[in-house]
């Protein structure tokens, strides 16, 4: 039995290639848009596959008076579903 076409390995190997992340160095799996999970995740977080974080904006932890404030406000509105 001989098979025609191209050898197997071949067109695995094509095959495999086309499914391969489009950014230059990155050889994972594509999963969208021609990218890898993470390059993705990049281009849906920054607009970017290769971008890196913009810078953060300074985060202020929140409180204990805020925290509490806020749960009271939520027990209050459970409350209110309630009656
Ligand atoms: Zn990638």
């Amino acid at each position: 039995m001989q098979r025609n076409g191209p050898a197997p390995g071949d067109s695995n190997r094509l095959a495999i290639e086309s499914h391969r992340c489009t950014v230059e160095g990155c050889s994972k799996r594509r999963k969208a848009r021609g990218w890898c999970g993470a390059h993705y995740m990049r281009w849906m977080r920054w607009g970017n596959p290769v971008g890196t974080a913009p810078p953060k904006p300074p985060r202020v932890a929140p409180s204990h008076a805020e925290v509490l404030a806020e749960m009271r406000e939520a027990l209050a509105r459970a409350e209110e579903v309630g009656t």
